[in-house]
């Protein structure tokens, strides 16, 4: 079976009737050489891996190949007769059809892979939840060792930007947070059936055993880096008093203290800018 032969793959497909939704985000793989490489990164011999969105098997077909075991969620049970038949031949795989977001991660970790090494996760992602995804596998604190997805090129780019660079927002000091990120390499629009109209990437976060800033409270900290990041342009010091309940004189004898110009911008400041501010602003 070659499911990244575009006459096979449209050939089991249409032979179940099926239908992209796009409100899903169904834009299968069909290059021969993405989904190798992404099973890869994620997958040995030792490893479980947690495949999210499988569609109609094609990564799950090589991460099968190289792990120990594979268990996929997929939230569309139209798919349910296609993988039978495009992954029935492996016994390392079990399909789980929910929403992703609503699966108890932690306690499948438990029960499924208990005699893996490690476990990772790996999936081309739906686009319309790339973040939420991405964020909720990261601060559920799973016990993994990396998460390798494609995402839309201009998500990964933000994702692994250097934070205190243009590209950095909320969503890079979060990812930054948890894990130490890498762009694997670069998928154009016409690797996908049907095609989007955006190109892609693989990126890989590994997970860090502790975060990498010294943070006194968590939930206070990612509430300023959001409003530090909400109106980019603006100085530090208006977005924040803007829309958090902080004062600007508050904000101006923080950044004092930490000799960083009142000018500033959020693009401008690293992680350790980031946590030593909030420190001061909330304890
Ligand atoms: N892995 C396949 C491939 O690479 O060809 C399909 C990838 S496709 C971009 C995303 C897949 O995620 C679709 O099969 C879609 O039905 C599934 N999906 C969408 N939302 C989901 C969710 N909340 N939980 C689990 N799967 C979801």
């Amino acid at each position: 079976m070659e499911l990244s032969n575009i006459n096979e793959l449209k050939g089991i497909l249409s032979a179940e009737g099926f239908s992209f939704k796009k409100s899903l985000g169904q834009n299968f793989l069909m290059d021969d050489t993405v989904c190798p490489k992404m099973a890869e990164s994620a997958a040995d011999c030792d490893t479980g891996v947690i495949e999210i969105g499988p569609g109609a098997g094609v990564l799950t077909r090589e991460l099968a190949k190289r792990a120990k075991r594979v268990v996929a969620i997929e939230l569309d049970e139209r798919l349910k007769n296609i993988l039978e038949k495009t992954i029935g031949e492996f016994d390392n795989v079990k399909l789980i059809f929910s929403d992703v977001l609503k699966v108890d991660l932690h306690s499948l970790i438990k029960e499924e892979f208990s005699d893996c090494k490690s476990v990772n996760i790996c999936a081309n992602l739906p686009y319309y939840i790339t973040s939420p995804i991405i964020m909720s596998l990261l601060q559920s604190r799973l016990n993994i060792g990396s998460i390798t997805v494609m995402v839309q090129k201009e998500a990964a780019d933000r994702l692994c930007a250097d934070v205190g660079s243009r590209d950095a927002g909320a969503v890079t000091v979060a990812v930054n947070y948890y894990s130490k990120t890498e762009i694997l390499f670069k998928v154009p629009r016409e690797s996908f059936l049907p095609s989007p109209n955006v190109d892609s990437a693989v990126i890989k976060l590994n997970i860090l055993p502790s975060p990498p800033i010294n943070v006194a409270d968590e939930k206070k900290f990612f509430a300023f880096v959001k409003a530090c990041f909400a109106q980019r342009r603006k100085t530090l010091i208006n977005t924040v008093s803007n829309t958090l309940d902080i004062s600007k004189d508050s904000l101006k004898s923080a950044l004092d203290q930490l000799n960083i110009p009142q000018t500033v911008r959020a693009e401008q400041l690293t992680m350790e800018d980031l946590s030593k501010l909030s420190n001061i602003l909330f304890i």
